[in-house]
């Protein structure tokens, strides 16, 4: 149904329902195995979810602080002192109800009029129209497969005098990828060059894989006070129905961002927040035992679509690997090809030109390999029959 011209903001009126809820909702009528949006099939840690149970009994339910617990903003504050070497104050952390409110509260925050945001494509979903809602304007630099390297010279083109922030997210979704340190401190300068503001949206920076590092891009060179350094409960602990999220940011910057949060969501459950203060303080070989886990998840997924004859993106990071169709011999693009496997295949997957301004990518297709092994087995085997048939088809029309 369309709505009146005259109801609903312009950013909303037109706006399709995000690709996430659409292909998870198209899985759940159908029946198909979800390898859509990026979420774990299994419950989580036990242990976390008996903590936030029993803080759910036996402490307060009533509105915790605004800024956080006391505990959670220590707990961010240490854990990224330990894990990436930054020295924050409890004070410069404020908890969100996920990093998609942090995201939302920092350009409602920060970005006036006018400002220009500079953001890197493949983007999430959710960047552009919270930009356009902030009244800032999207200046975009695309990067391209199979390697999406940054450069210099395309940030110079993309951004103007106007340009007053860097959003980005790293590691990446979908394309996997970390950047590399030299990119990293390539954008750093950019940012310091051109006094830019980053908000960098890291909630996949514990998910990497093949002995590969995240780095913070607040960690560079004049970066401390000029990030804003955003994470996630629900990716680190697997638990991404808990949304439970935090912005990290000098203390004049943090000021602000808490004013949009207070009118955003104000809080978020205390019971939560305890429990993700204590699955923060987890020592080291936790996160690696978790690393290596989606890491053999990931193995699976890639080994069983090359013997199926797809030809698979490399990918360090995160819980998806993207596939080329074209590459594998399918002649349709990623929105035909996704909507046909689930009615046909029986396989929800995300089309990539979802994360792209103007569709300009639709040879990719993202796949989610955070689900138990026989799920995997199962996507492969109904995919590669759909390939076949797809190829077999596609020489005979010929
Ligand atoms: N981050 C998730 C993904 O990329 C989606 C989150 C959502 O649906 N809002 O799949």
């Amino acid at each position: 149904m369309t709505s009146p011209p005259s109801l609903g903001h312009p950013v909303y009126r037109d706006m399709p329902t995000t690709i996430f809820e659409h292909m998870s909702a198209r899985a759940r009528e159908t029946g198909a195995i979800n390898l859509g949006q990026g979420f774990p099939d299994a419950p989580g840690p036990t242990d976390l979810l008996n903590m936030a149970a029993d803080a759910l009994l036996t402490r307060s339910s009533q509105y915790p602080p605004m800024a956080g617990v006391p505990e959670l903003r220590a707990a961010v504050a240490d854990h990224y002192a330990r894990h990436q070497g930054l020295s924050l104050t409890p004070a410069e952390v404020i908890i969100t109800s996920g990093a998609t409110e942090a995201i939302a509260a920092s350009l409602l925050a920060l970005v006036q009029p006018g400002d220009e945001v500079l953001v890197l494509a493949p983007l999430y979903d959710a960047y552009l129209p919270l930009i356009a809602r902030a009244g800032g304007v999207a200046r975009i630099v695309r990067l391209t497969p199979p390697h999406w390297r940054i450069t210099r010279a395309a940030l110079e083109q993309a951004a103007g005098p106007r340009t007053r922030f860097l959003l980005m997210n790293n590691p990446v979704n979908p394309s996997g990828i970390v950047l590399r340190e030299e990119e990293l401190a390539q954008l750093a300068l950019f940012c310091v060059d051109r006094d830019l503001i980053a908000i960098c949206d890291e909630v996949w920076e514990h998910l990497t894989y093949d002995g590969v590092r995240h780095h913070a891009l607040m960690a560079l060179p004049g970066m401390r006070e000029r990030t804003v350094k955003i994470g996630s409960a629900g990716k680190i602990f697997s638990l991404t129905g808990w949304k439970v999220g935090w912005m990290c940011a000098t203390p004049s910057l943090a000021t602000l961002l808490g004013r949009a949060h207070q009118f955003l969501t104000f809080t978020t459950p205390p019971n939560l927040q305890w429990a993700v203060a204590q699955g923060l303080a987890k020592p080291e070989n936790w996160f690696d035992t978790q690393r290596a886990g989606y890491q053999a998840s990931r193995d699976r997924l890639v080994t069983g679509m090359e013997a199926a004859g797809f030809v698979v993106l490399p990918s360090q990071a995160t819980w998806f690997i993207c596939i080329d169709l074209a590459a594998s011999g399918i002649a349709m693009t990623d929105t035909d090809f996704c909507a046909r496997i689930v009615d046909e295949a029986g396989v929800a997957a995300i089309p990539i030109s979802a994360f792209y301004p103007d569709a300009s990518v639709t040879h990719l297709v993202r796949l989610c390999f955070s689900k138990a092994d026989a799920v995997l087995d199962e996507a492969i085997e109904r995919l590669a029959r759909f390939r076949a048939e797809a190829v077999a088809a596609s020489g005979e029309a010929r």
